[in-house]
């Protein structure tokens, strides 16, 4: 790297002496003392202006390129920032052995290109030093320090109605006014107050990892206390250790750390950087964590433990934060999944630790992996063997007072020479709210994510026009490479920024409606992870009194980019934008499918899959075939029978499913979807599986005729006919005769609900109840649905044509046994639970079967699934948010079999 951009930076800075409302700085040599009362602002003096179009506060990674882009751009700017210099983050964290944990190929800037031949990483995982040298380079190269206000501490902010323009008051007493405000302070920049009694008396000298003193600790021959065992302490015990002559380490919660096997940067990573820099940026900015790597297809379950273990040792090896997450797909989902790489990262800490009741206690249990943010480090375990240092368990020992001298604990009391708080940070809103910020009529931000945050895309939030957030509550942030994230949010509010000038705008805010529909999108996300089981500053846990949400987005980087860069190519959707003269509301929510559905649409369109009204019903029943190999079979049940039984037109094969409770069970005849052309009795197993173990009921699906070799009646007569056959069998089937339901999925639910008429009104069976899936009711396809979703959702209108076509003709269409909302009376028929999903062809007349049968004065459970759609619920193992209409339908058979 050049000479002199490396090195300190060389401003000088004084103040007070210009008039009210006008900063001054000086930027030229050293001149000692500011010229006293000068008001002279020529020369070497710069003039920070009072009223300007974007503040911005903080001047970490993030405060750093947003200056740059909006000098860039044109925009008149101050930056605000409490520390002395840049950096944030690495300006203020200078405890021993920090570092990033993101390897430097990955946790750089990528928007100067320039960067990557004048700066050189001397290691994969930096140490802090570096990394805020790093970033005094950058400054200086761009000229960054003559923009920043250092040792500015910004206290309150206010919307003005009136003027469109934020008043942002700072610490110094000056007050600036911008048409935009932008938090750019840093998703852990507040560390936590340690909340242990008596932290005030201790007389020794303390340290805060968040705010260590810039020349550095000795602890040579000392008796130190670490309290905490987070990410901070993990890098720095090893080091405070080396030089203590005692260490005690008091630990709350253990856990999951991996070593970092620190080095050069890693051959593979720098080779394809090398190689094709932009293709590999542009492969980070779409990864899930803002990294590229390579998506994992193996499920930690479907594989035997000595292969499982085999797997992760490769990823151990590799000394990279996500490389063990990233080992098997469902370990973020699945808890049992999960449980394989705890007891992995377990089995480590046994290999290293060699007290075996010291190496139980560093053992992380009862939270998944990742849950909590996993740490690297560097002989972190190791420093357990050392003679000095000693482990204490708060749970069995808690802190009851720091004394003058030292640490009460359990039954004892010790005297230290120095205590350090590793106690985290008060994550990802604590530096929001710590600043007073007003928004429209009086409200205060603090105020309104007094149960939680709130935000539309983690960037904005309703009543507070004008005002981002970057890397906030509701992005990825902290879930990801931070890098990735500062620079897709810097770039995009940069982007709204000109898009609004252009369009001569002043003011953008978000709508209640998108902002509601981004929590639920958010909550959705989080609901299929497992993070919300643990207790971590994910999820606010580690602040007395904090809401307890996961506070980052869990969708990924590039799916949350996708939906941000969708949000502005829609005309900024869930944006209302003001101008002189002009106004442009824009309401809606950006999304609405469920997130492990969505993933799975999109998925499906990058295989460019055929689409089956193409093809013939031959090709079509081997396509489905092939596609039902792939999926997870479904829970194990008691018993699988498969036989066959009269249909209306010949023998129809049935496959049984027993539950492994005792018996007799109530008895559910099924029909399989598939449109009446293919599935079979066994195409839907997954789900009978799921409902016979869910519902402790028997299970007989039945293969009816399929179209168009047999079309309509066929398949009505024969599922009819099964129902009759197995009611009259019940008994010796095992079942219970007196206790018979009906159930079907699509077209099945047609079959199912045309069964429960026909059995109405010819004497029989008499049935409990009917669970119809996103049924197929009319065959008129009039509903508003077939439109609204007739493209993008797997059960396409063309496809759902084309099922008709080979079902049945035009004019039997009305009949009430092919479309059952067309029976002149529904009176009578049994409780049923109708299943609809939200982005289905058929949610309208689902939805109208529901409302007729209530009308009728039938009994009606009717579940309209959320961000669903036809295929979804039926995805057992593979969707989770499948699981819990999935239980609610068999909740439903089990109240209809009591
Ligand atoms: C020890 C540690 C290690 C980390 N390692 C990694 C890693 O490996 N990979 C990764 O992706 N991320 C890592 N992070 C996260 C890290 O915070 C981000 O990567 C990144 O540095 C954040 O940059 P930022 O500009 O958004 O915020 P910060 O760097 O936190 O900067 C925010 C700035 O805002 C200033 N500020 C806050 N409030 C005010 C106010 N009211 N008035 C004036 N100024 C204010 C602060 O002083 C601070 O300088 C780590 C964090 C820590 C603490």
């Amino acid at each position: 790297m050049p000479d002199g951009l490396h090195g300190e930076p060389d401003r000088q800075k004084c103040r007070g002496f210009a008039p009210k409302g006008v900063g001054v700085e000086w930027f030229g040599p050293d001149l000692g003392e500011c010229p006293p009362g000068k008001t002279d602002l020529t020369g070497g003096f710069r003039v920070s202006k009072s009223d300007v179009d974007v503040v911005v506060v903080g001047a970490g990674f993030a405060g750093m390129y947003l200056l740059h882009e909006l000098r860039a751009n044109g925009f008149s700017s101050r930056v605000l920032e409490a520390g002395d210099d840049v950096g944030g983050t690495w300006y203020w964290n200078r405890y021993p052995g920090a570092r990033c944990d993101i390897s430097t190929t990955d946790y750089s800037y990528t928007w100067d290109p320039e960067l990557h031949d004048q700066w050189t990483w001397s290691e994969k995982h930096a140490a802090q030093p570096e990394i805020l040298k790093y970033a005094q380079f950058v400054a200086k190269k761009h000229d960054l320090y003559s923009g920043i206000d250092f040792n500015v501490k910004v206290t309150g902010a206010v919307w003005n109605d009136s003027t469109k323009r934020w008043t942002i008051n700072a610490s110094t007493g000056e007050t600036i006014t911008a048409r935009h405000y932008v938090m750019a302070t840093g998703c852990l920049s507040v560390p936590k107050d340690p909340d242990i009694p008596g932290t005030d008396r201790y007389q020794g000298p303390v340290y805060v990892t968040g705010r260590w003193p810039h020349e550095g600790v000795d602890f040579t021959g000392k008796r130190v206390a670490v309290i905490g065992t987070g990410s901070s302490s993990i890098q720095s015990i090893p080091h405070i250790a080396a030089q203590a002559s005692e260490l005690v380490v008091f630990q709350r919660t253990p856990n999951y750390s991996m070593p970092a096997f620190n080095g050069p940067q890693p051959a593979d990573r720098v080779a394809r950087l090398k190689g094709d820099r932009k293709a590999y940026e542009a492969e980070a900015r779409l990864s899930s964590a803002g990294v590229p790597m390579e998506m994992p297809t193996v499920s930690a379950l479907g594989v035997s433990r000595d292969e499982a273990f085999a797997m992760l040792e490769k990823s151990w090896q590799k000394g990279e934060l996500l490389a063990i997450g990233a080992t098997f797909m469902d370990v973020g989902t699945n808890r049992e999944a999960n449980e394989v790489i705890c007891d992995f990262m377990r089995s480590k800490i046994k290999e290293v630790v060699k007290d075996p009741e010291t190496a139980e206690l560093l053992s992380p249990r009862g939270h998944a992996y990742g849950t909590k943010r996993p740490c690297m480090d560097t002989n972190y375990f190791q420093t357990f063997n050392l003679p000095h240092v000693r482990l204490v368990d708060l749970r069995k020992k808690p802190i009851t007072s720091i004394t003058e001298t030292g640490i009460e604990f359990g039954d004892e009391s010790k005297d230290f020479d120095a205590i350090v708080y590793a106690t985290g940070f008060d994550a990802m809103t604590g530096a929001i709210v710590n600043v007073d910020i007003t928004g429209k009529n009086g409200l205060t931000l603090k105020k309104k994510w007094e149960h939680g945050p709130l935000t539309y895309l983690g960037l904005t939030s309703v009543g507070f026009p004008n005002f981002y957030m970057i890397t906030g509550p509701g992005s990825p942030s902290v879930l990801s490479n931070m890098m990735v994230s500062i620079e897709q949010h810097v770039e995009w509010i940069r982007d709204t920024l000109v898009d609004l000038r252009e369009a001569g705008f002043d003011t953008i805010e978000a709508t209640p409606v998108a902002e509601e529909g981004w929590r639920v999108h958010c909550t959705d996300c989080a609901d299929i992870t497992l993070f919300q089981d643990t207790n971590s500053w994910y999820m606010g846990a580690n602040v007395p009194g904090k809401p307890r949400v996961l506070f980052p987005y869990i969708g990924g980087v590039g799916r949350y980019r996708q939906t941000c860069d969708e949000v502005r190519a829609r005309g900024y959707l869930g944006f209302e934008l003001s101008g002189s003269g002009k106004a442009q509301r824009n309401d809606g929510i950006v999304r609405q499918v469920q997130p492990d559905v969505d993933m799975v649409l999109e998925m499906m369109a990058q295989m460019g899959l055929p689409s089956m009204d193409s093809m013939s019903p031959a090709e079509a029943r081997a396509f489905s075939e092939a596609s039902s190999a792939m999926r997870p079979p479904g829970p194990e049940v008691g018993e699988m029978i498969d036989g066959t039984l009269p249909g209306a037109g010949g023998p129809l094969e049935y496959r049984l499913y027993r539950p492994a409770t005792k018996g007799p069970h109530p008895v559910v005849v099924y029909f399989h979807g598939g449109g009446w052309v293919f599935g079979s009795h066994v195409s839907d197993d997954p789900l009978c599986r799921d409902l016979c173990k869910n519902a402790d009921v028997l299970i007989v699906s039945v293969n009816y005729r399929h179209a168009p070799e047999d079309r309509f009646p066929a398949a009505a007569d024969d599922g009819y006919a099964a129902l009759q056959w197995v009611a009259a069998n019940a008994a010796s089937l095992g079942g219970d005769p007196s206790r018979i339901a009906v159930a079907g999925w699509s077209a099945g639910g047609n079959v199912a609900a045309v069964a429960a008429q026909l059995a109405r009104d010819n004497g029989g069976p008499s049935l409990k109840g009917q669970l119809l899936l996103t049924p197929v009711t009319d065959g008129s396809r009039q509903h508003g649905s077939h439109h609204e979703n007739a493209d993008g959702f797997i059960l396409t209108k063309s496809l759902m044509e084309w099922f008709w076509n080979h079902y049945a003709d035009e004019s039997d269409r009305s009949h009430p046994k092919a479309s059952p909302l067309l029976a002149s009376n529904l009176a009578g028929l049994p409780p049923a639970m109708v299943v609809t999903a939200q982005f289905d062809p058929l949610r309208d007349e689902g939805d109208a079967y529901a409302r007729a049968l209530m009308g009728a004065g039938v009994p009606v459970e009717h579940l309209q699934a959320r961000g669903h759609i036809h295929t979804s619920i039926t995805m057992v193992d593979a969707l989770p948010s499948g699981k819990p209409p999935r239980a609610q339908m068999a909740a439903a058979l089990r109240r209809f079999l009591a």
